[in-house]
Parts: C-alpha cells; structure tokens; sequence
C-alpha cells in the first residue's frame, strides 16, 4: 500500500490549507476558529512520480482538558503512530511558541522522520527573520513555505520524498 504522509501543528498554523493545496482540492475545512478540524481527512498526492497518502489533522494542544481538544490529539496521535513521515507545520507570524516545543518533544518520541514546515512565509526570497528560531526545534532544517500562495511546496515534497 502507499505511503502515509501525515500533516499535524497546533490549530491554525495552515494545516488544512497546505493539505488542500499539496491535494489541489478543497477537501479539507479552512477556517479561521482554531480547531475546526476535528477528524482526520485523508487525500492522495503524487510528486515526481511518487504516490502517497496524505491525511490531514485537528490541531494539536497537548496540555488542554478540553474534551474536543483531547479527542484531536488522541487523532493526530494516531495519524502520527500510523505515518511513514510527519510534516510539522508551524506559523511564521506568531514564531515558534511553547506549544510547537511541546508537540516537537511528542514527534520525537515517535521516531517518524519529520519535515519542518514554517508556512506563512508569504513573500518571495529570503526567509522572514522569525525562520531561524525555528532551528530550535531540533527537527532538522525548516522549510519555508506559504500554503496560500503554494511558495516551497515543492522543496517541502522533495523532502519528504527522501524519507519515502
Ligand atoms: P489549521 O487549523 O492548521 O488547519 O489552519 P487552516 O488551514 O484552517 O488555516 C488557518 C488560517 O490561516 C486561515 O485563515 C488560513 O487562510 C490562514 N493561512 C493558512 N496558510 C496560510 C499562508 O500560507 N499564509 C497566510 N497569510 N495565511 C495562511
Ligand atoms: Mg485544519
């Protein structure tokens, strides 16, 4: 069977969006109330070739009690355990925050190969100054990215493509 590709991040870092863009439908739900995702979505993608399936995934909140945000880690957990690779998107407007450490610590736990995603980088050209914090996380080169606007979607699926 193909691949697994799985797409997790804290709500409203642009999972949905770069998920509907590497698909090229709108399957996915975008909207602007962190969380909407609340249950897995799964797409086929081919990039040079390559066949995979990508799955979508609630947001990511490890220390809430939230009954609607446990049961969306207790999915993205499962997506995580089930991928064969992790894009970890994370948001260049609010920078890297407590929650992007915490959800690093759990991927690195898993011994998936992740990619780093820092979406949001809309503008052409050098990455934003905020990029670089991202390093931090320990998880190997960040890739930038807008999913808006598709910039570096394809560095980002060539990377992923080495871990296939
Ligand atoms: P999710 O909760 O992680 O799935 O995030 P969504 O895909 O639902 O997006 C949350 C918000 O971020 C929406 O308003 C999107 O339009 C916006 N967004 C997503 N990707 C980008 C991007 O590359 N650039 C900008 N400027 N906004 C984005
Ligand atoms: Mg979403």
């Amino acid at each position: 069977s193909r691949p697994i590709v799985a797409i997790v991040g804290r709500p409203n870092v642009g999972k949905s969006t770069l998920f509907n863009k590497l698909i090229g439908q709108r399957l996915s739900i975008v909207e602007d109330t962190p969380g909407v995702t609340r249950d897995r979505i799964f797409g086929e993608c081919e990039w040079k070739n390559r066949k995979f399936s990508l799955v979508d995934t609630g947001g990511i909140e490890p220390e809430s009690k939230d009954i609607i945000l446990s049961q969306m880690r207790t999915q993205a957990q499962i997506a995580i355990d089930s991928a064969d690779c992790i894009i970890f998107v994370t948001d260049v407007r609010t920078g890297m925050v407590a929650t992007d450490l915490n959800i690093a610590q759990m991927l690195q736990r898993s011994n998936v190969p992740v990619i780093v995603c820092v979406n949001k980088c809309d503008t052409l050209g050098d990455p934003p100054a905020d990029f670089y914090e991202f390093y931090n996380l320990g998880l190997g080169d960040p890739i930038q990215v807008s999913s808006v606007h598709g910039h570096g979607t394809g560095d980002l699926l060539d990377a992923v493509l080495e871990h296939l």
